[in-house]
């Protein structure tokens, strides 16, 4: 594979011994891509078995030599399965349980990586066998790309990953998963599903409606013209357009499948909005600079955190860029 400068090799990753004979990757975009990637080049697994959906997806995925075996079919994909990693759009998760549920092999661990994490288990759990392990996770990386060649090894490297495990999940299967995410180079996490979606639904999926609808708004716009924002687009409109350029089908899952986290997220946002707009009609100065000095501290608090690169234009020349499907650093 060739690796891009902006995202290097990392050194002393590779395990003496794979934690899976054989990891199946069910979906080969960004995600599941970035997954086999750091999984053949940190030794995690003896055998990667790649489906996706369509053929095209798969043939790449062939090409980019992401696997050692290659089907369409998600039930052929999973039989002997030590892992199967569910890497499709939330709203697919139903489906794609179905499919495989009768042919996992007893004691595999289920996961899966969606944005949303309790209407992934609702969709799933049902249709799962009782002698294999449901573990749901989000690794909270990501970048507005899709596809299998926009993947990379060090996607999830010093990300966070939450697990959200069910009452009574097998420690050793937690275990397992927890050693498998931490190969890939994740910092590990461990929730309430529900209390993920509410946490996401501020820090991800909140930040990418706003970006949406402010690129939408402008792209509306009469007084200003259209190449006056492309323009003048580095004067903040610009890094709105990267969210803003998220994968479509994705975003429509996560807003349908976190639907009350969500709304109950955008009803504190328009308060606050409010706020900030009686702020600027009634001259109050001081109210403003309280609340931009408070959040310029947060900014330094996640640079601090190693969440993001203190370079000038947000490390864009470096090419540094996260968005974790709405950490800002996907
Ligand atoms: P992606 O690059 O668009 O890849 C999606 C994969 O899912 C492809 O293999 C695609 O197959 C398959 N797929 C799409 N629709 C499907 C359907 N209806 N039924 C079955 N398979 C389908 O997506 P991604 O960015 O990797 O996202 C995958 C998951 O990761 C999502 O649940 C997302 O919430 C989560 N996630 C994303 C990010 C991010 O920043 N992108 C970060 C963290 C988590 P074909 O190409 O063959 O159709």
């Amino acid at each position: 594979m060739t690796q891009s400068p902006a995202h290097p090799v990392s050194a002393n990753l590779v395990l003496d011994e794979p934690i899976f004979d054989k990891l199946t990757l069910i979906g080969i975009g960004l995600i599941g891509s970035s997954i086999a990637r750091a999984a053949r080049a940190r030794n995690i697994a003896r055998h990667i078995a790649v489906s996706s959906r369509r053929v095209e997806t798969l043939t790449q995925a062939e090409d980019l030599q992401l696997g050692d075996s290659y089907t369409q079919d998600a039930g052929e994909a999973v039989k002997d399965a030590d892992c199967v990693i569910v890497c499709v759009p939330v709203g697919a998760s139903e489906q794609t349980a179905k499919a495989i549920a009768p042919h996992l092999k007893p004691g595999a661990i289920v996961s899966d990586v969606g944005s949303v994490k309790r209407s992934v288990i609702d969709q799933m759990q049902p249709h799962l066998p009782s002698n294999v392990h449901f573990i749901p996770a989000h690794p909270v990386a990501g970048t507005e790309k899709s596809g299998p060649a926009s993947g990379f090894e060090t996607l999830f490297d010093n990300r966070w990953c939450i697990l959200t495990p069910l009452p009574d999940t097998d420690q050793d299967a937690l275990d397992r998963l927890n050693r498998f995410w931490a190969a890939c180079g994740a910092n590990m996490e461990q929730m309430d599903a529900d209390h993920h979606d509410l946490v996401l639904a501020i820090t991800s999926h909140l930040p990418h409606l706003i970006a949406y609808n402010i690129v939408g708004t402008a792209n509306d716009m009469e007084i200003v013209t259209q190449s006056e924002v492309m323009k003048y687009s580095a004067g903040g409109f610009r890094d709105f357009t990267r969210l803003a350029a998220s994968d479509p089908t994705m975003w429509r899952d996560v807003c349908l499948h976190n639907k009350d986290a969500l709304l109950e997220m955008l009803a504190r946002f328009s308060e606050d909005l409010s706020a900030l707009q009686r702020s600027i009609r009634w001259s109050k100065g001081d109210e403003l600079f309280d609340l931009f000095t408070h959040t310029r501290g947060i900014r330094r608090a996640i640079i601090d955190a190693g969440q993001e690169v203190d370079l000038p234009d947000f490390g864009r020349q470096a090419g540094l860029q996260q968005s974790d499907d709405g950490n800002s650093s996907k």
